[in-house]
């Protein structure tokens, strides 16, 4: 481990006197602090990386668009506000937490199949960068919208660009048949409607070909493809393009898999825009890439059960928590907090308390078999975890702690059975 600034990026959650550690905080100590199922986030650790996408794409006009999906707790989007941020979104919910943060509007953009006509209000009111618009009827809604409150949206077509990327079925996004983006040829067609229309402004393209991706690629032939919409749409329409949008899913270290070589990727971008026939302004979307590794899942081990002749560990968090792994096929390492007594390894099912056959966090997994009340570490849980929890079970949603500046803070407390009930009228 370096001390120097030019030292390679420190690992998140290091082992200290053989125990996890956020920062300077025990995992331990924070667990029972605040009990567990618990998510742990190093704010640090999101920063650095909010860094390294800046460093990969460096330019003068880049943004940074966090995709809010992947986690939207305030504070982590505060942390990213402070940073000159901005935010990619898919909802009203997620543009009212990204202005509470206190995202700058003219920083947001916002993308999704099925914008109802109320959150496109919203974000014309609030003055957003662009709407990403997915098809001709939704293009038609917002024209509409937009001359009856006399405004002007802003907008940048999604074109599927059609590349397969090699990730899970489910979060591929960008081949022809996904429900994502238009055509090219049909962007085309409705650039030239918004170059028709007296409150409609083209201002980017963009793309979004999925998430996890760690080749460089996929993005290159995508972003090949929006620049020659780009291209077109300014030679045959007259539009003013701004932006192209690489959009995200930056592939994170995986344990088979490396991580997506991220400055390798924007020298090839740099190269392509440096050749563009108008200086273009380049936004991307990262999500699981900022915030991925940056938080982890605490867990504690309740029950050790054999049967069938396989051996289960069952933990107190389950799919509730983290629902990657039986959604998408998700691997996370799991690790114990403290280091024990190295008991031989046994392959287990690591499973939770859900009534689901398919509630579980690892499956076939070699590990010293831990006991009763072993605390245990899921790592890469900063993203698509505490955000896709549900309260399935009537499982009150476990709390989230910050830390960043050497600080330990709650940032979302566990809810109490009284919120599961709080919006029911018997
Ligand atoms: C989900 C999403 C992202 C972020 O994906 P990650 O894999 O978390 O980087 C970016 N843009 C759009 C449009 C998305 O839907």
């Amino acid at each position: 481990m370096g001390t120097g600034v030019l030292s390679p990026a420190r690992p998140p959650f290091p082992r200290l006197g053989g125990v996890l550690h956020c920062g300077s905080h025990s995992l331990e100590a924070l667990a029972d602090e605040h009990g567990t199922p618990l998510y742990v986030y190093d704010g640090d650790r999101a920063l650095e990386r909010l860094s390294t996408v800046r460093d990969a794409f460096r330019g003068p006009e880049l943004l940074v668009a966090y995709s809010v999906k992947a986690n939207p707790n305030l504070a982590l989007l505060d942390l990213f506000a402070r940073a000159g941020a901005g935010a990619d979104i898919v909802s009203g919910g997620e543009l009212y937490c990204a202005l509470c943060a206190g995202i700058a509007a003219e920083r947001v953009v916002f993308a999704g199949v099925g914008k109802t006509r109320d959150e496109m209000r919203q974000g014309l009111e609030s003055g957003i960068r662009a709407f990403h618009v997915e098809s001709a009827q939704e293009l038609e809604v917002l024209g509409a919208l937009a001359s009856e409150l006399g405004r002007e949206a802003p907008v940048a077509v999604r074109v599927n660009p059609d590349v397969d990327s090699p990730t899970h079925a489910f979060t591929r996004t960008g081949h022809a048949r996904a429900k994502f983006g238009v055509s090219p040829r049909e962007a085309l067609a409705l650039y030239r409607r918004i170059a028709d229309h007296p409150h409609l402004r083209a201002v980017g393209v963009d793309v979004h070909i999925g998430s996890q991706v760690r080749e460089a690629s996929p993005f290159l032939r995508a972003l090949d493809v929006i620049l020659d919409v780009a291209a077109r749409a300014g030679r045959e329409t007259g539009a003013a393009i701004e932006y192209v949008d690489l959009g995200g899913g930056f592939g994170i270290e995986d344990p088979v898999a490396g991580e997506l070589d991220l400055p390798a990727l924007g020298r090839e971008v740099a190269l392509r825009l440096q050749k563009a026939s108008r200086p273009l302004q380049l936004v991307v979307e990262p999500g699981r890439f900022l915030v991925g590794d940056a938080g982890v899942l605490l867990t504690r081990v309740l029950y050790v059960k054999r049967s069938g002749g396989k051996t289960f560990v069952v933990t107190d968090a389950g799919m509730t928590e983290l629902i990657r792994p039986s959604h998408y096929g998700g691997e996370h390492a799991i690790t114990r907090v403290r280091e024990g007594r190295q008991a031989p390894a046994e392959e287990v099912d690591i499973v939770g308390p859900v009534c689901e056959q398919g509630d579980f966090l690892a499956r076939g997994r070699s590990l010293p078999l831990p006991s009763r009340g072993t605390l245990l570490c899921v790592h890469q849980a900063g993203a698509y975890a505490a955000a896709m929890a549900s309260n399935y079970n009537s499982r009150p949603r476990a709390a989230e702690v910050l830390v960043h500046d050497g600080r330990a803070a709650l940032v979302r407390r566990r809810e109490r059975y009284s919120d599961l009930v709080r919006n029911e009228r018997p």
